[in-house]
């Protein structure tokens, strides 16, 4: 255990601070950068950070402070009060200060801040008389006495108000029936007569509903403060966030006392927050909002419309209002020169807070801003051509799970400007969406299939019988549930936007309604989702959909991507279409080409009836005669993906599924398929209920079937090989790789090769070709094949490793049944992701790596890669580039995710200091 560093408190003022931007371990991101800010001589109202270690401490000492703390505290307020000319507590002309939260990772709306501290009845006259604006002092001060009550009395105090009677809200209301009483709507129009009875009818019922009168003392509303802060740390909100966002409890949260600026001294004061460039399309734009002669909170709050800060970046709701631009030209100069400063000198897209206090602009937070995956690309891209950042910088910048929102169609940044959120929720599943209401799964599956109507299915939360109707929609809205619930698994899964968690919903099933926002929507209403924020909108706002080919950007950054990769990135795809779309994402071949496809959706009515007869034959005979008739249909498709591919691997997995997925089951089908066979009814079913498995996926499937049946492998060898030889006949340039899936021991695929052999000899004599180049290889998905992997290696040139098959049988979890534990093991933290996501490393990884380490000490140049879903997923990659992996393959759409995440492992190990494990 760490024993807590003596220094305790940092202090900070324009061009003076203890602390840096680096140091936001210990002093929290708002901290970490006030210091950075009043270093860099930015006009910071001085002040001082209480360290995250002080919250550590309290936490493990049962909410006691270290003894030094004190002395620290009352040594830096003294300093500040020097920097100020003026002192803390001082009746006639008093300090005021805010007490700020800030933990290491920014924790949006979990923690608290109590702003006006100091503020006390003896100071009241004192601000009065040297301000000269009473209404100023009567403002501060019911602010003071809605934000302490609220925070430091009730919250930290542990009290649980029945829902409805929280003082906050209480004292709200007493605010709101002023208003009414005098005739006004906003705040500003209450006088310093009104607001002063306010702050006595506000101090009247704190001490009614908590039983203590507010405090009159500055010293202890600044400790009161502080303890609040720390305590707010462990309030339910904040642990609850922390468990989905992953932050640990130990990091604590530090303080920050800082001296007030006020922005509600009047019309020429004011306050609001803007991002250095514009953060939903990466326009290199100074976009924000403000509002005058208001406070802290305000301009998020809604309470009013909050005006743009300049001319460019006007909406339809503050169109008519003036901008801080026009309003206060000298004070916006000199706010969009300080934000191209700060920008200038982190380098990077901030998103700032700011207040106005008569004329004069004060900085009081900024940070590296949120952005949509479109702007991150931008503002990537833009740096590094203006040389602010490097191309290596540019390409670690982009989240490779951001990427997918470029691949993704995105509600358009203008029309959701101009739009107002019905309600928030948490985004699950990233891009745009819109569509009617629909509230049941078969009501979507009914009209998002049959209809081919756009549904969004919105249920209070999704089971597994919803999945056909989630499938059908074009997205999925829940009122409860998490970031863990079945909705958002599934929804990621498919990647299909996705918001849950949306409490402000409230369904009534029995009527078919939805009430939100005070508006009550009906099945078949239009409403338009925005997955990325978690942002629910009335109505069909128009969606833009992504246009590779011409956004440069996104262009650039591939580029530069692909320069400092070093691992190759292929595609799952089954057709010629998929493999062409495929190329177009930037795959180097295809990973995984099942051969059952076509057996499956459109156009596979006749091979899938040829199927049948071969699976139903009951002699080598009939099923040879079988597939005499399947062949050509195996061939052609085969041959056009080869031809698409033009010379680069495509991996072939000979037949997977367990049989009886293709038995047909309805009587007409099954007569059909009998009169063909020349069998009876009877006769057929006695053969198809044979067929029947207890445990299919472990049953006779994948390579057992080319042992028991060793034409079925026989004929796809010579469809694969016959298409390569005809193309080579023509000229092109061909490269096949024959995979056997299901494999268990080295015997099997040995038996396999033989086949492969003799059909090749075989084809080539026929076609009077000397060789048509193949690899023979396996897929390694059964942990025994792993364990054996130096065995497999003998006759296999490559590996596959199958991690969906090998997650399921390593970790004993059925794919399909595991909705119903999965959740409660993600909620309590048994395991930190889904394995079927993440890859396990230290479980069915450690299989990968041992796998491989064998493989290669047989055979040194053995290929490697993966094809199942991991072969996609950011983690994954990288782990698969530390274990050695020639390739990962994923299906078409996270083909570039799968590139930059593999540019990222490269830089990473660089950095690290080296190559790939497996080198
Ligand atoms: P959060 O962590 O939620 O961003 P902040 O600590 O930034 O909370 O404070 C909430 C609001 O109070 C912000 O709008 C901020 O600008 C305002 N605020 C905080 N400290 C001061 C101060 N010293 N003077 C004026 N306004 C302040
Ligand atoms: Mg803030
Ligand atoms: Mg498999």
């Amino acid at each position: 255990m760490r024993k807590l560093s003596k220094k305790l408190v940092y202090f900070f003022a324009p061009g003076k601070a203890q602390g840096n931007a680096a140091m936001k371990d210990l002093l929290g991101g708002k901290g970490a950068n006030l210091a950075e800010m009043a270093a860099l001589g930015l006009p910071v109202p001085p002040g001082f950070t209480i360290t995250t270690e002080v919250c550590t401490g309290y936490y493990k000492h049962r909410g006691r402070y270290p003894k030094e703390l004190k002395a620290q505290v009352e040594r830096d307020l003294g300093r500040v009060e020097q920097v100020m000319g003026r002192k803390f507590g001082d009746p006639h002309d008093p300090l005021l200060l805010s007490v700020r939260s800030g933990a290491r990772s920014s924790m949006p709306g979990m923690m608290e801040t109590v702003l006006n501290i100091g503020l006390t009845t003896k100071a009241i006259p004192g601000l009065i008389a040297k301000t000269g604006n009473p209404r100023f002092v009567y403002d501060a001060y019911r602010r003071l006495i809605m934000m302490y009550s609220d925070v430091v009395m009730e919250k930290a105090a542990g009290i649980e108000p029945a829902e409805g009677r929280g003082i906050r809200l209480q004292l709200e209301r007493l605010m709101a029936r002023m208003k009414e009483a005098r005739g006004v709507s906003k705040d500003t129009d209450l006088t310093a007569e009104d607001l002063q009875v306010l702050c006595d009818e506000f101090r009247a019922r704190v001490q009614e509903v908590l039983g203590k009168p507010f405090p009159d003392d500055p010293v202890d509303q600044l400790w009161g403060g502080i303890g609040a802060i720390f305590q707010s740390w462990m309030g339910r909100r904040a642990v609850a966030y922390r468990r989905i966002e992953k932050i640990p409890d130990d990091w604590g949260t530090a303080v920050n006392v800082q001296v007030m600026v006020f922005g509600n001294m009047g019309d020429n004061s004011g306050t609001g927050v803007g991002f250095t460039r514009d953060p939903a399309t990466g326009a290199n734009v100074f976009y924000g909002e403000w509002l005058p002669n208001a406070q802290g909170e305000d301009v998020v709050a809604g309470i009013r419309t909050p005006l743009h800060v300049n001319e460019a970046g006007k909406t339809e709701h503050n169109r008519h209002l003036p901008s801080l631009q026009t309003a206060m030209p000298q004070v916006y100069r000199q706010l969009n020169a300080l934000q191209k400063k700060l920008e200038r000198h982190y380098r990077d897209m901030l998103d700032i807070e700011f207040t106005i206090e008569e004329g004069r602009r004060w900085m009081l937070q900024c940070r590296v801003g949120k952005r949509n995956g479109v702007a991150a690309v931008k503002m990537a891209v833009d740096m590094a051509e203006s040389r602010l950042i490097t191309r290596q910088e540019a390409v670690r910048r982009v989240r490779p799970d951001a990427l997918i929102q470029v691949l993704l169609p995105m509600v358009d940044p203008q029309a959701e400007r101009n739009a107002r959120p019905l309600a928030k929720g948490l985004p699950a599943g990233p891009g745009g969406a819109h569509g009617m209401i629909v509230f049941t799964a078969d009501e979507a599956a009914r009209r998002g299939k049959e209809l081919k109507e756009r549904v969004i299915l919105v249920r209070n939360e999704t089971s597994p019988e919803d999945v056909h109707g989630m499938h059908a929609a074009q997205a999925i809205l829940t009122a409860r549930g998490g970031m863990t619930s079945h909705a958002a698994l599934v929804a990621r899964g498919w990647g299909k936007c996705c918001i849950v968690g949306c409490a402000a919903l409230d369904i009534d099933m029995d009527h078919r309604r939805l009430c939100v926002d005070g508006r009550a929507l009906r099945e078949g209403d239009w409403i338009t989702l925005n997955g990325t924020a978690g942002l629910v909108y009335e109505g069909r706002l128009p969606l833009v959909s992504p246009d590779l080919e011409h956004n440069q950007e996104y262009r650039r950054l591939m580029r530069w991507v692909d320069s400092l990769r070093k691992m190759g990135v292929r595609a799952n795809a089954d057709t010629p279409q998929d493999a062409r779309q495929a190329v177009a994402f930037g795959a180097e071949g295809i990973g995984l080409f099942r051969t059952e496809h076509m057996f499956y959706g459109e156009g596979s009515a006749e091979p899938l009836f040829l199927l049948r007869k071969m699976i139903a034959s009951a002699t080598e005979a009939q099923r040879r005669k079988a597939l005499d008739e399947l062949f050509p249909f195996m061939k052609s498709d085969i041959r056009a993906t080869l031809q698409v591919m033009g010379g680069r691997p495509v991996t072939i997995r000979l037949l997977d599924p367990p049989l009886h997925e293709f038995v047909p089951h309805e009587p007409a089908r099954l007569k059909e398929l009998a009169d063909s066979l020349g069998v009876s009814v009877d006769d057929l079913e006695r053969r198809v209920s044979a067929l029947r498995e207890s445990n299919p996926m472990m049953g006779h499937r994948g390579v057992r079937l080319g042992i028991t049946y060793p034409e079925v492998s026989e004929y796809q060898v010579r469809a694969i090989l016959e298409a390569a030889a005809e193309l080579i006949k023509e000229g092109k340039r061909v490269m096949p790789e024959i995979m056997i899936p299901v494999t268990c021991t080295a015997g099997e695929l040995e038996h396999q090769l033989q086949i492969c052999r003799r059909v090749h000899e075989d084809v080539c004599r026929r076609l009077g070709l000397k060789r048509v180049p193949y690899l023979f290889g396996t897929m390694i998905e059964i942990p025994r094949a792993a364990l054996t992997a130096g065995k497999m290696a003998q006759t296999s040139e490559f590996f596959s490793f199958g991690t969906n098959d090998m997650t399921q049988m390593g970790f004993g979890f059925s794919r399909d049944d595991m909705g119903a534990f999965l959740p409660a093991y993600l909620k309590t933290g048994i395991l930190p992701d889904d394995p079927f996501q993440t890859i396990d490393q230290e479980g069915v990884g450690e299989l990968v790596r041992f796998g491989i380490e064998r493989g290669r000490a047989v055979r040194k140049d053995l290929k490697v890669g993966i094809c199942g879903e991991h072969g996609g997923d950011p983690e994954s990659v990288k782990f698969c580039y530390r274990v050695g992996m020639d390739y990962v393959s994923c299906s078409p759409f996270r083909v570039p995710v799968a590139r930059l995440a593999a540019a990222h492992a490269a830089l990473e190990a660089k950095a690290r200091g080296k190559q790939p494990e497996g080198d």
